[in-house]
């Protein structure tokens, strides 16, 4: 078992990719989904969300689990095969696939499934350290 990233973020990050419509809501850009957000409101992905007038992430620094894969699982085509990766993962998608194989991670409404702190220059350093890891996934 791997040591886990010990740094916290805050709950939620501003993002940059919206825009306010007429109406009082919020459009976030990010993706073809185009949602239209009232005050309170997430997006198709869950992770987005619209709070305090402005589009907001709630999943940064966040993660539903750390494991240590063999490369081979990766999309990658014969990259340094045999080797170890450290891989992570967040809850949220902005996909609706019904035969889904991580629905329960993608389709996420309990943020509890987030419980593990995972700053990016934190997953950098453990890759590093931890498995001497040529890459890391996720
Ligand atoms: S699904 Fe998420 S990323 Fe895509 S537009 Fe909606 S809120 Fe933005």
């Amino acid at each position: 078992m791997i040591a886990k990233p010990t740094e916290f973020l805050s709950d939620t990050v501003p993002t940059k990719y919206w825009h306010r419509l007429d109406d009082g809501r919020v459009q976030c850009d990010l993706c073809p989904r185009a949602c239209k957000m009232r005050e309170g409101q997430r997006g198709l992905c869950f992770v987005r969300t619209h709070q305090g007038g402005q589009v907001v992430l709630t999943t940064y620094g966040r993660s539903s689990g750390f494991c240590i894969d063999p490369i081979e699982k990766k999309p990658l085509n014969h990259f340094l095969p045999g080797t170890p990766v450290l891989s992570f993962g967040t809850t949220g998608c902005n996909l609706a696939c019904r035969f889904c194989q991580n629905w329960d991670i993608s389709k996420s409404r309990a943020m509890d499934t987030l419980a593990d702190q995972a700053a990016p220059e934190t997953i950098a350093r453990y890759g590093f350290y931890l498995i001497a890891s040529p890459g890391i996934a996720s």
